[in-house]
């Protein structure tokens, strides 16, 4: 019996309680404020955890969950724990930063502003997690088989796989797909094909949605020419977690074809190439085309002239340089983070440019910028916005409509039920009506909070 509460769905098989993500909500206060409601269950009474992916909208709140009682264990792939080391930790600092400067400017209704979590909280749920190779068999409880299979979406990204074992005749089998990757994606692996699933829970981030991937590399091309022939700065906000590794891997695609001259690569993320390293230990999970280039001794993560800003005086040092170079620096959005630096100096000066690569919210700089705002506040100062603009999708790491349909494709029999999740309400409602449409299969958006009973 799932209850589904955004991307945290709590299963319960007999007397266990296993919960499948952990996400904190995002974006509008309201949304946030939900982060500050009591858990809907007593944290203590959760058996284990199990994650999709490392993304914070799915391992956020696991901090506040141990702190408030929860003590079992933290079940993922490798590759999902170590970057949730990262994810978490700094999801930790950026709180203990929030209520010190609310505390600082006394605008917080609790008195002292306190954060969410802190960094010793995000350390101790570090010392929960149990991680695991895909494919591995795990009994998170009795008569309960789990597996992790992959979905493509990010490193580490997986498909849960649950069966509930009666006896060797009969299983049942519920999947949840987290966020589901796309069949472009460069470095990971397709989405396992699934079979035989008793009821589906599926994203539908994009169930409304079509990415334009036909322009995405010579509209790159294009952008890298053109900053080259102005002599200036190409700065590329991006997210530091997935979208700068596949910067990384295109660039050197690019310069090894010979379609943009090689040029200084500066990455100034701290967090990024923390990523990076990850991504370049876990060779095994990446798909058959990367692992060539791998074994024919590339590294796949490695433009020719790649620079590395992993202090603070190389990342000042990057203000020295005049031209001719490509600036990849988080976060993404402009919302902080080093990228705030570059942006206060390349965005004046119309010789450079800056490359949106990535979904630009609402109340965001990178927004701001991209409506045609003519200055934009940074540090405390006006900017004025010079640089030429640019923005590309097509690097999205989720599904779209027809993608998810595809994947869909390929069930060898319909579920029984398939419940439509972790989307806006037209997303999901849309996708909801195309599953229905194209395969006629029973589909239901749960509410939040709303709980079904499961015959399995
Ligand atoms: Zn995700």
């Amino acid at each position: 019996m799932p209850r589904v509460t955004g991307s945290r769905y709590l299963l319960e098989i007999k007397d266990k309680k296993i919960l499948i993500d952990c996400g904190l909500f995002q974006g509008p206060k309201e949304n946030r404020k939900r982060n500050w409601e009591p858990f809907p269950i007593p944290p203590s009474e959760i058996d284990a955890v199990i994650l999709t992916h490392a993304h914070i909208d799915h391992i956020g709140y696991l901090p506040r969950l141990n702190k408030d009682g929860f003590t079992g264990q933290i079940i993922s792939t490798h590759a999902t724990a170590e970057l949730a080391r990262v994810m978490l930790l700094d999801s930790a600092h950026l709180q203990e930063e929030d209520a010190e400067w609310a505390n600082k400017k006394g605008y917080s209704k609790h008195s002292p502003a306190l954060p969410l979590f802190t960094i010793d909280d995000a350390e101790a749920c570090l010392k929960l997690f149990k991680p695991c190779h895909y494919g591995d068999d795990l009994y998170p409880a009795e008569s309960v088989r789990l597996k992790f299979k992959d979905a493509g979406h990010i490193l580490g990204s997986s498909l849960v796989d649950i069966k509930h074992i009666h006896d060797t005749e009969t299983t049942k089998k519920i999947l949840f797909s987290g966020d589901l990757g796309r069949p472009t994606e460069p470095i990971l692996r397709n989405p396992v094909q699934a079979y035989n699933v008793d009821y589906l829970v599926i994203e539908s981030t994009y169930g409304d949605r079509l990415h334009d991937d036909k322009s995405f590399y010579n509209e790159l091309v294009r952008i890298i020419k053109e900053s080259v022939e102005r002599g200036g700065i190409l700065l590329i906000p991006s997210f530091a977690v997935g979208r700068t590794q596949t910067l990384l891997y295109i660039i050197r695609e690019l310069e090894e074809r010979g379609d943009i001259p090689v040029l200084p690569i500066y990455v100034d993320s701290p967090m990024g190439m923390e990523a990076t390293n990850i991504y370049k230990k876990w060779k095994s999970v990446q798909n058959l085309h990367s692992r060539v280039l791998t074994i024919a001794g590339k590294n796949i993560f490695q433009p020719t002239d790649l620079h590395v800003c992993d202090t603070r005086t190389k990342s000042k040092a990057i203000n020295d340089v005049k031209g001719r170079a490509i600036i990849i620096s988080s976060s993404g959005m402009l919302a902080g983070g080093r990228v705030l630096h570059h942006l206060e100096q390349r965005l004046p000066n119309k010789k450079n440019t800056i490359l949106f690569v990535g979904y630009q919210a609402e109340g965001t700089r990178g927004r701001a910028i991209l409506n045609g705002n003519d200055s934009v506040k940074v540090h405390g100062t006006q900017v004025p916005v010079r640089a030429h603009v640019e923005n590309i999708s097509g690097l999205s790491s989720h599904a779209d409509y027809n993608e998810i349909l595809a994947w869909l494709m390929g069930f060898n029999r319909p579920p029984r039920k398939t419940f439509i999740v972790h989307g806006d309400p037209d997303a999901s409602q849309s996708l909801a009506d195309k599953i229905s449409d194209t395969f006629d299969w029973d589909v239901e958006i749960p509410a939040f909070e709303e709980s079904f009973i499961l015959d399995i």
